[in-house]
């Protein structure tokens, strides 16, 4: 997609701070981070949000979350994280192409909302 943020950072069009990358996935850190460690898992294809997976494309969200396994061992994360990824407008979601954000780093409030 060409007016797609992350489409654009995949691209390399816009500078982003890489920390994986393979077939499928492209990961980088949180220009805005949330905790010490906040990174973005994005599949290398442009899917709008979890709301558009299905049978065809769900190999991207399988390979997104291998990802996050791999991330989080590379970053150090052995005491826990939250992944978390935003759907629409009641979740606040803000760029419409599909990301797995891993948060970590300090301990975090024990309710999600
Ligand atoms: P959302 O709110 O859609 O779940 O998450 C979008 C995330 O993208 C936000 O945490 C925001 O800080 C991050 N973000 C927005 N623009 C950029 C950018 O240009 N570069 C990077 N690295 N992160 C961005
Ligand atoms: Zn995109």
């Amino acid at each position: 997609m060409s007016d797609c943020l992350f489409c654009k950072i995949i691209d390399g069009e816009i500078p982003s701070t890489k920390v994986y990358e393979d077939e499928f996935v492209f990961a980088f850190r949180d220009i805005n981070p949330q905790m010490p460690t906040h990174i973005l898992v994005v599949p290398k294809e442009h899917i709008a949000s979890v709301a558009e997976l299905d049978s065809d494309n769900s190999v991207y969200a399988a390979k997104c979350l291998e990802a996050v396994a791999k991330i989080a061992k590379q970053e150090g994360l052995e005491n826990g994280y939250r992944v978390v990824s935003n759907v629409g407008e009641d979740a606040g979601q803000t760029v419409h192409h599909l990301h797995f954000h891993i948060l970590g780093g300090a301990k975090m409030a024990d309710k999600m909302s």
